[in-house]
Formats: structure tokens, C-alpha cells, sequence
């Protein structure tokens, strides 16, 4: 519901108008408003509120308690600025309404007695202060002229910005109500008019001046809703678009082989595969046959056995007398890969070479011959192998182990290195339902559900710090029948430094634990060189060392089945799912393995029931629902990661039915006008090219 302005209120604006223009903003103050991105009036009218604090109780000042937000209407009676005793100005005034009296003291605010002038009429949200005394601090506040429905500051759902220096929370809100007046009927609405009627959105203009300046709750999730399904349309649109980009690329090889290098890996494993690797190994036998480059993801849990479904799948490149590349996010788990696929392969005769930064000029040319001469290979390395200058003259197939996606550019890499190749993705984070269509829509996904059988159990225990001792004395127990144990500290925002002083500390700490006098503890932390990390990590696998202390670098796929023992220190600093991942690391041998979950001495209880829910369930995707629900997607999956924008108003969790009709209505417009060439979706057509850029790169052309 829009309201009307009254009659003479100034005429419409352009949208693209600068902010400087805006009554009462100029050049500096334009400024200040640059460095939170907005530059013009459409940008204010997009400068969504981060939250809406509920000013919207009105009571009589007799009525006023303690411990909730409330707004009173009155008269202000006595005003007086005060100069304290350090210099400061404050100001502080009493507002009567009839039923009471209430004192109000503003820090610092001496020019607050300009406008709060004995006789003004004003609104005041705020909460009581704790104390004998009766008064509130620094309330929200507003001199009331006409209704309380028109207040922008107090006595409503008063929306909370993003600020920063030389903009307030008072001077944003009385710009946005401003350009909302001047542009909001004008915006250009990227969702197309066909969409928007098919899907009874209301209009955007309305929907954006409700988003702010809400009259009650319902109009503001009336609000958010809308804007939340363009925000997912948007992103279902560059899904739409990029899957068909990636669908009309060009072609690739189509490996149809007989499958008798698989059936010989298959047949020398000494195991059977799962039903989920078995039908992810389908999934991809079937793309690989078609001219078309696969686009697949992998999704499995920790321990699933991605690495051998992507042998499996490597084999069909070999077979056809192609090459194939498995990317590893980093040394540790391209050289840990390059050991297991050895291990599997070469029994039954499949090439493997591994190349890491580590490897000497000399291997390197040796690989690069092999290459070259266009033998079958399958090469391991990290990331780097797509920049390095090294030619992949029939690269089949591009698999890249726990990494989000493939980028455009990565893609442009790796095409330039052969043919299209097929692309594999493997990712061992459980990824709820809504986060797979939101994220990945644009490519093909094979779940594995499952775990291979015959594994020791996994118990997860949740304990806090003032149980170190137990810990401990448990640690030294494992730790004397032979096994290892993992110590992992939390990684510290300030940095690497910090990040390393939490793990050094933690290694002082065991370190003066007589029960483990005997025993060699390592370190592992995010600032060692490869070689060192590597050296640290050879030597914890060869049970040299018998307790690895570590920062997350740990996190990914690391396989020593000999470490029993998982303890996280300050687990409640952890998400579900990367606690799911650290504990991942054990019960993999056939030990009974335990994960100790350490709550440190300041977690509340809600952290602590969230620790809880790990030890009622070893499943992955039943975790990341939680935490989903828990967190919010923007913990669980980094968009920044996914290349793409965040979402500021959309919430996976709770908007799956949102997402569904978004994706439904872009697929729709895809399958219409791939190309965004019809004058009904322009508008769309130059979003979707502005905001993302990135994600569309090579998709949207012109
Ligand atoms: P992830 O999916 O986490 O990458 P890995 O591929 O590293 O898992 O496999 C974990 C371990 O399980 C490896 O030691 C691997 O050899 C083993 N493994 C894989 N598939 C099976 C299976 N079907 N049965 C038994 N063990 C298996
Ligand atoms: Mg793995």
C-alpha cells in the first residue's frame, strides 16, 4: 500500500538522478553516501534496511515497563542543554502526556535543544532505562507535525541502514523517504510485467516505499516477499541463461567406450561401490557418451567416495585415448589424492601422474611430454594446473575436487587447453535441496546418500571446556592402543597471525599435559609454507606424530584411517556443517572413533542446543537443513564463494516456496527469449548485464 503524498508534493525524478541533487544533500554529504555505493536515487531506494526495530506499541507514559520497546506521545516540558564535566554537550528534557511524566537524556546531542523546545509535540520509542529512576537514553524520537502514520523515526516499524561516517540513521531515513517520494513509481522494474501479472506481484514501487517505511508487520513481509522473488528470479534467470550457454558451448567428445578400463578398476578395488556412487557413476557414464560437455555436480557427504567415482569417470577418458584432470583445492589433498588414485589405478594399469607445486622442472617436463605426445593420462594437481602454461592437448575431462564451481573464466582456461572438455564438480558439503536450485542451477547434480559399509562407528560427544581434564585422560587412552587424535581450534577473524596464535597456544597447552609427556605433538596452521604443511601432515599419516593440533586447513578430505579421535575447541565458533566436515576426518579405519565437541566457557545455551543436534545425527544433508534453519544460507554457503551476489532480502530457508515460483517464471522467460532480445525484457536484460556481470560473462552476449 502506497501512500498517497499530498497534493503539491514536488514532481517525479529520474531514478538516475545523483543523490547530491536530492533536497538537502550536497556534494559532501553525497560523499559519504558514495562510500556505501549509492550514488543515485535508485541506489537509495535499494539501500534496503538491514532490520526494522517495532516502535510501533504506542502506550500511556503510566504505562511504560521495563525490558520492551514502546512509544509514548507527549509534550515536551523542561529542555535543557548540559555541559558535563569532560566538555561534552548533552541535552535532556522531560515529555508529559497527561498520565505521567518521563525524563529523557541524550548524550552528547546539545543541539537536540533547538528542536525539543518546551510546548513541541513529540513522538519517543525507546526503552526504559534499568535503575530506580525512570527515564529513557537516547530514544528514538521525532517531533510530531501531522499523523503519527507519517513519522519516519519513532512511533512504527523504524527501519534500520546501513550507515557510515557523515550519514546518520535520521539523515538516511529522511533521504530514502525523500528520493522514495521523487522516484519510487519510477524504478524500472526488472521483473517483466508478464511475470509480475502472472505471479500477482504488486507493483515495485509500492513494494519498495513498504519495505522501509512499513505500516505494520503484514505490509512488510507483503514487501519483502516481492522483492526477495526478484532477488531469486534474478538469480534463477542467470542460472536459466547460463545453463543454456552452457548447453549450446559447443561440442565435446563423446566418450562411448566399451567401459573395460572401469570394469578392470572396478574389479581391483577392494571394495564394492555404494548405490549412490554406483548411480553417480551412471549419471556420468551417460553424460560422457552424449557430443555435449557434462556440467555435472557431485554432491556426497564426507566419505561418501567421490575420489573413486571420479576415477571411474577418468576412465572413460583414458579408454577413448584422452586425458583427464583432477583439480584439488590444495597441496595436501592433490598429492593425498594422487596417493589413493595410484593406488587404485595402477592395478589395474590407469595412467596417473601427479603435478603439485611441489614437483621439480624435471617432473614436471616429463609430465608435459607425456602430454604432449598425446598419451592417455590422468594428471593430479592443484588448481594451478589450469594457469600454468601446460598444454593439455586432448584434455576430456576436468574434474575439480571440493571446489564450489567452476568459474566462466576457469572454464574459458580450461577450453583453451583442448577440446571442450567435460566438467565433473565434487563437493562434500551436503547442500539442502534449496541451496542446490538457487546455487547450481545451471548444472546437472548426482546426490550420493550413503556411506560405505564396514566403517567403525562414530560417536559424537558435546562437552565443555571445564571437562579438559576428561578430554584428556580419553586422548591418552586412544592414543596408548595406537590411534591419533586431531585437535582443531577455531580460526580467528583478525587474521593469519591471530589464527596461528590460537593454534600455538593450544599446542603449549597439550604439550604440559603430563599423560601426553610421551607422545609428539604436531602443528598445522593456515601460514605454513606448502612444504611445511606437507612435511607435518606425511609425518602425522606415518604415526610419527601422534596428535595433530590445526587450524580448519584441516577441513577438506584429509584420510589418515588410523586418527580416532576428533576434538574441536570452541566448537560453537563452528557451522553444522563444518563441524560435519572436521568430524569427517575420523571413523574412517576400523576403529570406533569418537568426535568431542568442546563448548568454550562462553557459549550460551542456544550455541550449545545447536551442538547437541550432531550428536543425534551422522547425516550430512539432514545437518545442513539444520543448519540452514539454524544459520541462514549466507553461513552455510558463502555467495561471494559462489561468484555470485549476495542475497539481501531472500532467506533459503523459509523461502523455498519463493524460490520455486522464481525459478518456474525465469525458465519460463529462458525458454522464451534466451537471448533477453524482446522489448518486454530490457530492463531485465540490463540488470541482469550490470549486476552480474561476473556470473554472465560469456553468457549474455552483447
Ligand atoms: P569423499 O567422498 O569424502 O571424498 P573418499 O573418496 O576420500 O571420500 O573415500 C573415503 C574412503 O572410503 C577412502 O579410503 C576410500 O578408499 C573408501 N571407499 C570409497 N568407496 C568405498 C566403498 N564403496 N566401500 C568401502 N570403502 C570405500
Ligand atoms: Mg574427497
Amino acid at each position: 500500500m502506497t501512500k498517497t503524498r499530498p497534493p503539491g508534493s514536488a514532481p517525479p525524478m529520474d531514478p538516475r538522478t545523483r543523490v547530491q541533487f536530492l533536497p538537502g544533500i550536497g556534494p559532501n554529504r553525497a560523499l559519504a553516501f558514495e562510500r556505501l555505493g549509492i550514488v543515485t536515487l535508485e541506489h537509495l531506494v535499494r539501500h534496503y534496511p538491514r532490520t526494522w526495530l517495532d516502535a510501533s506499541k504506542t502506550v500511556a507514559i503510566k504505562d511504560l515497563r521495563p525490558g520492551e520497546l514502546l512509544t509514548v506521545i507527549g509534550e515536551v516540558k523542561h529542555a535543557a542543554a548540559l555541559r558535563t564535566r569532560g566538555g561534552r554537550g548533552d541535552f535532556a528534557a522531560t515529555v508529559r502526556d497527561g498520565t505521567g511524566t518521563l525524563p529523557l537524556y541524550f548524550f552528547g546531542q546539545s543541539w537536540l535543544a533547538r528542536s525539543l523546545t518546551p510546548g513541541t509535540r513529540v513522538v519517543v520509542s525507546g526503552e526504559l532505562s534499568g535503575g530506580f529512576e525512570r527515564q529513557m537514553l537516547n530514544p528514538m524520537f521525532e517531533v510530531l507535525e501531522g499523523d503519527l502514520e507519517d513519522t519516519l523515526h519513532a512511533g512504527r516499524l523504524v527501519p534500520v541502514h546501513a550507515l557510515t561516517r557523515g550519514v546518520t540513521a535520521r539523515g538516511m531515513r529522511q533521504a530514502v523517504r525523500r528520493a522514495l517520494d521523487l522516484v519510487a513509481a519510477q524504478i524500472a522494474d526488472p521483473v517483466p510485467a508478464e511475470v509480475a501479472s502472472a505471479h500477482a506481484l504488486p507493483p515495485l514501487g509500492s513494494a519498495l516505499t513498504d519495505l522501509h517505511f512499513p505500516h505494520d508487520a503484514a505490509a512488510l513481509e507483503a514487501a519483502r516477499a516481492r522483492l526477495a522473488f526478484e532477488e531469486l528470479f534474478l538469480l534463477q534467470m542467470v542460472m536459466g541463461i547460463r545453463r543454456r550457454a552452457l548447453a549450446e558451448e559447443g561440442r565435446a567428445l563423446a566418450l562411448t567406450g566399451p567401459g573395460e578400463l572401469a570394469a578392470r578398476v572396478r574389479a581391483a578395488l577392494p571394495f564394492t561401490l555404494t548405490e549412490g556412487q554406483d548411480a553417480a557413476v551412471r549419471d556420468i557414464t551417460a553424460d560422457l557418451a552424449r557430443p555435449r560437455p557434462m556440467h555435472r555436480l557431485v554432491v556426497g557427504d564426507v566419505g561418501s567416495g567421490k575420489t573413486v567415482v571420479a576415477l571411474l569417470a577418468a576412465c572413460a577418458a583414458l579408454e577413448a585415448g584422452q586425458q583427464a584432470a583432477l583439480l584439488a583445492p590444495t597441496e595436501i589433498l592433490a598429492r593425498q589424492h594422487g596417493a589413493s588414485l595410484t593406488r587404485h589405478a595402477t592395478a589395474a594399469g590407469v595412467p596417473v601422474a601427479v603435478l603439485t607445486g611441489a614437483s621439480t622442472p624435471g617432473e614436471r617436463r616429463a609430465i608435459q611430454a607425456r602430454l604432449s605426445a598425446n598419451e592417455p593420462l590422468l594428471v593430479v594437481g592443484t588448481h594451478a594446473l589450469l594457469e600454468e602454461r601446460l598444454q593439455f592437448p586432448s584434455l576430456a575431462l576436468a574434474i575439480v575436487d571440493e571446489q564450489h564451481r567452476f568459474g566462466v573464466r576457469q572454464r574459458a582456461a580450461l577450453a583453451a587447453k583442448g577440446v571442450l572438455p567435460h566438467m565433473l564438480v565434487l563437493t562434500a558439503t551436503p547442500i539442502p535441496r534449496t541451496l542446490q536450485l538457487a546455487w547450481f542451477g545451471d548444472l546437472d547434480l548426482s546426490v550420493i546418500r550413503g556411506r560405505p559399509a564396514g566403517r567403525g562407528r562414530l560417536v559424537t560427544r558435546v562437552t565443555d571446556e571445564g571437562k579438559f581434564p576428561q578430554v584428556i585422560e580419553f586422548m591418552a587412552k586412544e592414543l596408548a592402543q595406537g590411534r591419533q587424535a586431531y585437535v582443531v581450534v577455531p580460526t580467528i577473524e583478525e587474521g593469519a597471525r591471530a589464527d596461528l596464535k590460537a593454534a600455538e597456544t593450544e599446542v603449549q597447552r597439550l604439550r604440559g599435559q603430563p599423560l601426553l609427556a610421551r607422545y609428539q605433538l604436531g602443528l598445522l596452521h593456515g601460514r605454513m609454507k606448502p612444504d611445511e604443511k606437507q612435511a607435518v601432515m606425511d609425518a602425522f599419516r606415518k604415526g610419527e606424530l601422534h596428535v595433530l593440533v590445526a587450524t580448519t586447513v584441516i577441513e577438506v578430505g584429509v584420510d589418515v584411517p588410523n586418527a580416532t579421535l576428533m576434538v574441536v575447541e570452541n566448537a560453537e565458533r563452528f557451522g553444522l556443517t563444518q563441524l560435519h566436515q572436521l568430524r569427517g576426518r575420523v571413523g574412517r579405519g576400523e576403529h570406533r572413533s569418537v568426535c568431542v565437541l568442546v563448548a568454550g566457557a562462553l557459549a550460551g545455551a542456544r550455541s550449545r542446543e545447536r551442538l547437541a543436534i550432531m550428536a543425534t545425527t551422522d547425516d550430512g544433508f539432514e545437518l545442513a537443513e539444520a543448519d540452514l534453519r539454524l544459520r541462514g544460507h549466507g553461513e552455510l554457503w558463502g555467495t561471494r564463494q559462489a561468484g555470485l551476489p549476495d542475497l539481501k532480502l531472500a532467506d533459503l530457508a523459509r523461502d523455498e516456496p519463493v524460490l520455486a515460483r522464481a525459478q518456474e517464471a525465469a525458465a519460463a522467460v529462458v525458454a522464451a527469449d534466451p537471448q533477453l532480445m524482446g522489448a518486454p525484457h530490457a530492463v531485465l536484460r540490463a540488470v541482469l548485464r550490470e549486476r552480474f556481470k561476473e556470473a554472465l560473462e560469456l553468457a549474455l552476449a552483447g
